[in-house]
C-alpha cells in the first residue's frame, strides 16, 4: 500500500480523501495555499505544507511547488482530488517521473479522454454509443455550416477540451451557425488555450445519466451503475440521485457492461464517469472524466463502497476489492450541492461563517469542511458542502433530504440550502420528471 498521500486539493474533497487514508492507516499531508492555513482537513491530516499564495495558479497549480512538498514530507503519492489538476495529464505524467504514485489513470489515458474528439472516437470504436456529430474537429465556419445542414439543426459547437460547460454555444438555426462556431471557438480559446472545436446534434430534452466504472490497469473492471444528474445550472450540476428515476435494472446492466467492457479493453486504471444524454430510451456518450466525481458519494450509498478506498488499494497495486457480482444496488441516494451563494442569482457570498450545524441522524452524510469561526476563502469554487442522503427508496431519500435540510445551519454566509427545500416541494421533483433544462426553466419562471 502506498504509505503517506500528498492531498493536492482543498474543501470537502481533501477532507474526504483525508478520511478513506486515515481509517486505513494510510498518512496524509495536505498541500495547502497560504489562504487555506486553517482548512479542516489540514487540522486533520497528519502533516502540512504550504505551497504557495492564495491565487491556485500559484499554490493547487503549481507542479514544482507540488512535487517539492512531496520530496520533504517523503509523500510516496498524490491525490488530485477533482478540478485543478486531477485531469492534467503533463501531471500525472511528471508526478510518476519523480518516481511518485499518482492516484488516478495513467497520463495516456488523461489525455486520450481529455480532448473530447480523440474521447469520441475511441468510445466509438470500443462499441459505446455516441451522440451523432461531425467526424473530428471542425476547421473552418464552411464546413460547419455543411456539416450542420447535413446532421439538421438544432447543433451544438462543442470545444475539444471543454470542461465546466464553457466553449458550448447551441445553433437554432443555419442563421446562428456563424455566431456559434466564432462565439465557441474563442471562449474555447480563452478558457482553454485550443481552439478547437466540434458539431454534435443538439438534444432537445435529454436526461444527464453517467457510469461510474472502476478499472484495475490490467484488463478487469466493473461498473457502479448510473448517476442522474439532470438538474443543472448552466450546465452544471446541481443535484444528484442513484440509481436514476427513469433506469431499470435491465437497462443498468446492459449500459454499465457496454462501459466496464470498454474501460477494460484500455486497461484503465482507477476510477472514471462515462457520461451519457439519454433520450427516448437511447444512451448517446459526450464525455469521460478520468478522475472521482463531486457526486460520487450518492453511488457510494447504494453500493455501500468507499471508491477512495477503492482508489488507494488500486494505485497500490493491489487490484479490486469487488467483483461485478458482489455490486448490488441497494435503496436510493441523492446529494445536494451547497454553495456559498445567495439566491436567486447564485452570486459568491465568501465570508466568515459564525455558526454552523450540520444535519445528522439515519442515512444522513454531509461531506465538508466548515466549521464555526471558518472564513471562507474568496478565491475559490463555492461548493462549501454536499448533504447526502440515502434511504430504502426514492420517496423516503425525498423525504430524508427535506428533514436534513431543515436541520442545516449556516450562519454568516448565504448558501444554496434553501433552493432545495423549494425543489422538493415541486410534483416534477418527486416524481422524478425532468430534463437537462427543467432547472432553468423552473428558475426563470
Ligand atoms: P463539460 O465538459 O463542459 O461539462 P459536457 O460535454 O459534459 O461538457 O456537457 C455538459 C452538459 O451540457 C451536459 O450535461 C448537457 O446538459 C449539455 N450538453 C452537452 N452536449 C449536449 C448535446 N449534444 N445536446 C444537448 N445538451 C448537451
Amino acid at each position: 500500500m502506498v504509505s503517506k498521500v500528498l492531498i493536492a486539493n482543498r474543501g470537502e474533497i481533501a477532507l474526504r480523501i483525508q478520511r478513506a487514508c486515515r481509517e486505513i492507516g494510510v498518512q496524509t499531508v495536505a498541500a495547502h495555499s497560504t489562504a487555506d492555513a486553517d482548512a479542516m482537513h489540514v487540522r486533520l491530516a497528519d502533516e502540512s505544507v504550504c505551497i504557495g499564495p492564495p491565487p491556485a495558479s500559484q499554490s493547487y497549480l503549481n507542479i514544482p511547488a507540488l512535487i517539492t512538498a512531496c520530496e520533504i514530507s517523503g509523500a510516496d503519492a498524490i491525490h488530485p482530488g477533482y478540478g485543478f489538476l486531477s485531469e492534467n495529464a503533463g501531471f500525472a505524467q511528471i508526478v510518476e517521473e519523480h518516481g511518485l504514485t499518482f492516484i488516478g489513470p495513467t497520463a495516456e489515458h488523461i489525455r486520450l479522454m481529455g480532448d473530447k474528439i480523440t474521447a469520441k472516437e475511441t468510445m466509438r470504436r470500443l462499441g459505446v454509443p455516441c451522440v451523432p456529430g461531425s467526424e473530428g474537429g471542425v476547421a473552418t465556419l464552411e464546413e460547419a455550416r455543411r456539416i450542420a445542414g447535413d446532421m439538421g439543426y438544432p447543433v451544438l459547437v462543442k470545444a475539444a477540451s471543454g470542461g465546466g460547460g464553457r466553449g458550448m454555444k447551441v445553433a437554432r438555426s443555419a442563421e446562428e451557425i456563424d455566431t456559434a462556431f466564432g462565439a465557441a471557438r474563442s471562449e474555447a480559446k480563452a478558457a482553454f488555450g485550443d481552439d478547437t472545436v466540434y458539431l454534435e446534434k443538439y438534444l432537445g430534452r435529454p436526461r444527464h445519466i453517467e457510469v461510474q466504472v472502476f478499472g484495475d490497469g490490467a484488463g478487469v473492471a466493473v461498473h457502479l451503475g448510473e448517476r442522474d444528474c439532470s438538474l443543472q445550472r448552466r450546465h452544471q450540476k446541481v443535484l444528484e440521485e442513484a440509481p436514476s428515476p427513469v433506469i431499470d435494472a435491465e437497462t443498468r446492466a446492459r449500459i454499465g457492461g457496454v462501459c466496464a467492457e470498454a474501460v477494460a479493453q484500455m486497461n484503465y486504471r482507477g476510477a472514471g464517469t462515462i457520461e451519457f444524454l439519454y433520450e427516448d430510451g437511447e444512451f448517446f456518450f459526450i464525455e469521460m472524466n478520468t478522475r472521482l466525481q463531486v457526486e460520487h458519494p450518492v453511488t457510494e450509498a447504494i453500493f455501500g463502497i468507499d471508491l477512495v478506498r477503492e482508489q488507494l488499494r488500486v494505485a497500490s497495486g493491489l487490484g479490486l476489492s469487488v467483483t461485478q457480482a458482489d455490486l448490488k444496488v441497494n435503496g436510493h441516494a441523492i446529494e445536494a450541492r451547497i454553495n456559498a451563494e445567495s439566491l436567486p442569482n447564485f452570486a459568491p457570498s465568501p465570508g466568515q461563517i459564525t455558526a454552523y450545524h450540520a444535519p445528522g441522524g439515519l442515512g444522513v452524510r454531509m461531506d465538508s469542511g466548515i466549521y464555526a469561526g471558518y472564513a471562507i476563502p474568496p478565491y475559490y469554487d463555492s461548493l462549501i458542502g454536499k448533504l447526502i442522503v440515502h434511504a430504502a427508496d426514492r420517496e423516503t431519500a425525498l423525504a430524508r433530504l427535506d428533514r436534513a435540510l431543515s436541520e442545516l445551519v449556516v450562519v454568516g454566509v448565504e448558501t444554496t440550502g434553501p433552493l432545495f427545500t423549494q425543489l422538493l416541494a415541486e410534483p416534477d421533483v418527486r416524481s422524478g420528471d425532468y430534463t437537462i433544462h427543467w432547472l432553468e426553466k423552473w428558475l426563470a419562471r
